[in-house]
């Protein structure tokens, strides 16, 4: 009965693509529901701005900038910000629609958005990064709001950037808007817990995963695609409970230790421009061995599209916590299955980070602060809650844990669409 959606063809394996896949492998789980599943497909709202600065040599730079609202029907928008060359409006509309699957997984009060700028941050001046930022948030200002469409950081984003981002929106409302954006430093609103929030979410997810599985942690080996704000601090979390990492990749190229990395010296080496390789504590390799690597859990938390049929063939992990939002493309999820890989989908891995944004937000609204021990076990609470929900749907359909997580979202997200009905 629809018209087919124009204004993007997704293509094979593009995030986007692999979006569409995992919502027509959940339509059969729906019921009456199912016929409701067309606004799964589309995103509710689009917006393509152009982002001009004055650069610090006085030439006039244009960068691309996109924020898209996939769902609302549960409420506000919610999802970060990427800034990297690489964004694309087809890649921002994935990441939006994941933030809309996800925010109703853990059963927080979101639809889901996300943003990006094609904007290689890593050549911009404190400066002109500034300038981007403001310059973008002031083009977006007209669809989000503390009560409509709340950014967040995302790669290559963080909280000064989102410091600009409150400022920017403040200054053209006339206020102080704390709650138009999440991650903010702590001391403009912010969240403890919140810089953590999504690797502790990894951790707790995995050890539940590495429980049922009767994998102990103490001495299990883990290889990191992706050392940022998630890889790093799942690391450091997996490393506390006795794991050993002996694989790191990020875009500086591979580095393993078959003892174990060291991270008090690999975490403060990796935020350096040198990168994880720059660490004297193990052997660079090429980027290709970091699949190969002996394993028992794998945690992508860099970009999409990373285990590919190819790659899930090869891996020995038993476990794959998916840190980064779309790692594994719909193939390679099949092929992880059918070898009895155990994946933890990014739905639910890695929402720790919207759900301690949810905390911030709701402590923005009531100018009342937790501490960070509060904020821990509540963090830790829902997201067991939710695992377990979808471990009882997964069980009981006899699918994975991804399909059941749709199963469980999309069925939240569909009700909400049929008790609101169609406007007109
Ligand atoms: P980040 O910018 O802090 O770190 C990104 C890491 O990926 C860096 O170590 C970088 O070197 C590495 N990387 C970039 N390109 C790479 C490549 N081609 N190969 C290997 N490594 C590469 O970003 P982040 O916030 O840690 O986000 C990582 C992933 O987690 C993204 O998919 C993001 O959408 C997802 N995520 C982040 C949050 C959050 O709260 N930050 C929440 C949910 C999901």
């Amino acid at each position: 009965m629809s018209e087919k959606l124009s204004f993007v063809s997704p293509t094979p394996n593009s995030p986007w693509g692999t979006y569409l896949q995992q919502v027509d492998r959940v339509i059969p789980y729906l019921g009456d529901l199912a016929r409701w599943a067309e606004t799964l497909k589309r995103p509710k709202r689009a917006l393509i701005v152009d982002v001009p600065i004055e650069m610090d040599d006085g030439r006039i730079a244009h960068y691309e900038g996109y924020r898209v609202q996939h769902n609302m029907s549960r409420g506000p928008g919610k999802g970060g910000v990427r800034f990297h060359p690489d964004v694309t409006l087809e890649e921002v509309m994935a990441l939006s629609a994941w933030m809309t699957v996800k925010t109703a997984a853990v059963n927080l009060p979101y639809g889901g958005a996300k943003g990006g700028i094609r904007v290689d941050p890593k050549k911009l001046s404190q400066k002109e990064l500034e300038k981007v930022t403001r310059r973008y948030t002031s083009e977006i200002g007209i669809i989000i709001g503390p009560h409509t469409d709340i950014p967040a950081p995302d790669v290559n984003t963080n909280g000064q950037i989102m410091a600009w981002m409150m400022d920017t929106y403040s200054m053209n409302t006339g206020g102080t808007a704390t709650g138009v954006v999440t991650g903010k430093p702590l001391h403009l609103g912010g969240s403890l817990g919140r810089v953590k929030a999504t690797g502790r979410g990894v951790f707790v997810t995995g050890r539940e995963a590495a429980r049922r599985l009767g994998l102990d942690l103490r001495g299990a080996r883990i290889a990191v695609q992706g050392f940022g704000n998630v890889g790093s601090v799942a690391a450091e979390l997996f490393v506390e409970a006795g794991a050993i990492i002996v694989a790191v990749q990020d875009h500086t190229g591979t580095i393993v230790n078959d003892k174990g990395l060291d991270l008090a010296g690999l975490v403060p080496i990796s935020r350096t421009a040198g990168g994880a390789t720059a660490f004297q504590g193990g052997d660079v390799v090429p980027n290709a061995q970091f699949w190969d690597v002996q394993c028992d859990i794998l945690i992508p938390a860099a970009l999409e599209g990373q285990i590919s049929a190819e790659r899930a063939k090869k891996t020995t992990a038993k476990l794959v916590l998916e840190g980064a939002n779309g790692p594994t493309v719909p193939e390679a999820d099949d092929i992880l299955a059918q070898r009895g890989v155990l994946v933890v989908p990014d739905v639910i891995c890695n929402a720790g980070g919207v759900t301690v944004s949810y905390f911030e937000w709701v402590q923005d609204f009531s100018s009342f602060f937790w501490d960070e021990d509060e904020i821990n076990v509540r963090l830790d609470r829902i997201m067991m809650n939710a695992l377990n929900h979808i471990w009882d749907t997964a069980d009981k359909h006899k699918i994975t844990l991804r399909t059941a997580t749709y199963a469980v979202a999309c069925e939240r997200i569909l009700i909400a669409r049929q008790e609101r009905g169609l406007y007109p």
